[in-house]
Formats: C-alpha cells, structure tokens, sequence
C-alpha cells in the first residue's frame, strides 16, 4: 500500500508498505477525510521527537472499517468512524491512573505518526478498536468528523487544564485552529471575557464567532502589556496556551492572577528550556498553577465532542479553509501547513 511518510527529519515522500496486520482487538481502516496538522510539521521539519525512518504521517482523519479482529463487539467493516489522534492502551496503568494518554510511557499514547505508521496511508491500524474508535453520526460530514480527532479534543483540553469557571476573565495565546477549539472551549465552559491572542486576520475572525470578546496582536506590542490594558491591570483568571514560543509561558505566569491556572497544549519544537520568572511567580508562592498536557484519546471522548457538533453547538466549518479532494493531495495539503500562508486555518482532503 501506498502512504505518505517522512523519511529522515526534513524530508517527506511517497513510499510503499505492506498492509498492516489486524490484532485481534484492533481495526484496519482506510481513510475518508485527512488533515495534516502543526505537530507533523514540528515532527519533520524541526525533529522535535528525533528521527524517524519512512514512518507514515498523520494522525487526524476519519475514515470507513476493512477489518476488525475476532475480538472486536461494537465495530465492522463498512462502519464510517470517528478516530482521535491520541490512541491509548486502557488496560494499561496509567490509563488506570486517570493519564491514558501516557499510557505505556510519557506521550506513548500517540502512536500515529510517532510509534507506528499514521493516517496518510491507505489503510491504517488502529489499536483496541471498541474503545478507541467511534461511530460517526450520519449528520456530520467527513471533513468536519476529521477536526474532531485532535483540533477540538486539544484545544477544549487547554480550556479543561486552565480549568476554566464561569465567569472567569480568560486569555487564549494562539488562535490557530487549536486556539481556536481552546476558545470555543473556553466559551463553552463560561468564560466571559475572552481574549485572544493571534495576527492573522482570518484567524481574528474566526476567534470572535467562537466566543472572543477581545483581540490582542501580539506583533503590534508586548502580549502582557496588551493584557494589563485591558484588565484594568488586573490581569487575567486563566490563561490558555495553544502557541507561541519557549517564551511565551514567562507572558502567561506574568499576566494571570495569582491563584490562576495556565492550560498548555502547545507543542514545543524547538529551544531547551522553560522559564518561569521568579518574581511573576511569587517567588514561588504565587498559587499561580501551570498544567500542560498532551489531548485525551479514546471512543467516550470522541463521542462526546461529537454531540457537540451533532446538536448544532459547535461548527466546525470556520476551521477548515482550504479543500482538497483525491487521497494524493494530502502532500499539498502537508506542504501548505509548513508555509502556512496568512488565510490559512486549517487544510482539509476529502479522499
Ligand atoms: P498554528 O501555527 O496554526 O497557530 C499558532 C498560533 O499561535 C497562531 O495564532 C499564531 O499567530 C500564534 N502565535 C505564534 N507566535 C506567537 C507569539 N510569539 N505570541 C503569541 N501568539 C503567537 O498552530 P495550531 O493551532 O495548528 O497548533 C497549535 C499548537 O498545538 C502546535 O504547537 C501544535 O503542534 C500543538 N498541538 C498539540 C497537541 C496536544 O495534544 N497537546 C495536539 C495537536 C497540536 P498568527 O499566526 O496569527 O500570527
Ligand atoms: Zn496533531
């Protein structure tokens, strides 16, 4: 079979496989929809995980069954699925622990495109497929089923680890497509005021009909005094981080309030260390929280955000800004996320 893979750092291209094996509890699935996300682009071009060897790419899609195993009860081929990104293995302990998305090491439950072979190929595997795969409602549409493999469970889990309260005054740093989830998040959750920080003018737009109230740009003047503007110095309750730099945790723990709570999700590429200022900090006794966390997989979660979309709350369609059609074009696709031109959100291929 054919996919789409990097094969050294910086460098992608087509090769050829054999088709995976199907375990007994797993699932054999062929892509409908696919997108490439931000965290491929750090993977290949920036070795952000270290080298990998014609390894499949991608880990967000939707897609129809080819085979299950003899253990597999709630799934058989010809099913349209729902498929996260994160795919843990939930006897494990750490799934036992409440951390599935760390189960069998930190991060281990990433697989696609970090362990095994992704979504780019023609058939891909998916592990424990009764609880990590779901039905895909008949009214939502493939391409909006394949944001709901890691933009919205990502950026609604920056909103979850900020631990977001109704009322609360919230700052969201990024306003890609999983700052954007962390808005919608944020709103969801009861924010009131919601400030979001980004430049792209698309991106602005698409903040406000999530719920944003305010708009910092980050490139017309420092993000934290922006902030303080407009909190009348106050600062903020919680602050969710969905981009930006090494840095950008020093604007977070600077403008939130002590006793606040900073969700991160944001993938860090490149540089060494992550600073805390220490005086910002409270010189350490500030209650000011940082929790970080990579998106919580698995069936429950799929099916939850779903309904959300389902019953008309969430629309996905302000994400995806760009259409491809025909399984080939997700190197387009890959390569137009790497330049990421000023009106691009998010790239979608319907296959
Ligand atoms: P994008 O690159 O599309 O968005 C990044 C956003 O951050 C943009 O709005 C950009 O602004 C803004 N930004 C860039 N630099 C700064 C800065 N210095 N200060 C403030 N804002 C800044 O990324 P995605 O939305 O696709 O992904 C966001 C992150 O989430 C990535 O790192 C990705 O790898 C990660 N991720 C994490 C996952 C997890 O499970 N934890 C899963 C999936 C993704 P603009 O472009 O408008 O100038
Ligand atoms: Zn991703």
């Amino acid at each position: 079979m054919k996919g789409l893979a990097m094969k050294r750092i910086g460098e992608i291209g087509w090769i050829e496989k054999d088709a995976p094996k199907c375990g007994p509890l797993d699932a054999l699935v062929k892509p409908l929809a696919l997108a490439p996300c931000t965290s491929d682009i750090h993977t290949v071009w920036e070795g952000a995980i270290g080298e990998r060897t014609d390894m499949i790419l991608g880990h967000e899609g939707t897609g129809e069954i080819v085979e299950v195993g003899s253990h597999v009860r709630d799934f058989k081929p010809g099913d349209r699925v729902l498929i996260p990104a994160i795919t843990p293995d939930w006897g494990s302990v750490e799934a036992q622990a409440g951390f599935a998305m760390h189960s069998g090491g930190m991060l281990a439950g990433w697989k696609f495109s970090n362990f095994k072979d992704g979504m780019f190929g023609e058939l891909f595997h998916v592990n424990e497929a009764d609880a990590n795969l779901a039905h895909l409602p008949d009214s939502i549409d493939v391409a909006q089923a394949a944001m709901i493999s890691d933009m919205v469970p990502t950026g609604f889990h920056a909103a979850e680890l900020a631990d977001i309260r109704l009322g609360d005054t919230v700052c969201c740093i990024g306003i890609g497509p999983v700052g954007l989830m962390a808005v919608a998040g944020a709103n969801h959750m009861g924010a009131s005021h919601i400030l979001a920080v980004g430049s792209r003018p698309d991106c602005i737009n698409a903040a406000k009909g999530y719920g944003a109230t305010d708009i910092i740009n980050y490139k017309k003047g420092d993000t934290v005094e922006q902030v303080m503007e407009l909190t009348d110095g106050k600062g903020v309750d919680k602050v969710c981080i969905a981009g930006g730099t090494v840095r950008t945790m020093e604007e977070a723990v600077t403008m939130v309030k002590a006793g606040g709570k900073i969700g991160n999700v944001n993938y860090l590429g490149s540089g060494e260390f992550v600073t805390i200022p220490r005086v910002e900090w409270g010189f350490g006794m500030s209650h000011k929280f940082i929790h970080c966390g990579l998106m919580p997989g698995g069936r429950l979660r799929m099916e939850k955000l779903a309904s959300l979309v389902e019953v008309g709350k969430l629309d996905l369609n302000p994400l995806m800004t760009h259409r491809f059609t025909g399984f080939e074009k997700i190197e387009e696709a890959l390569l137009l996320m790497k330049e990421k031109p000023p009106d691009l959100i998010k790239p979608v291929v319907v296959c």
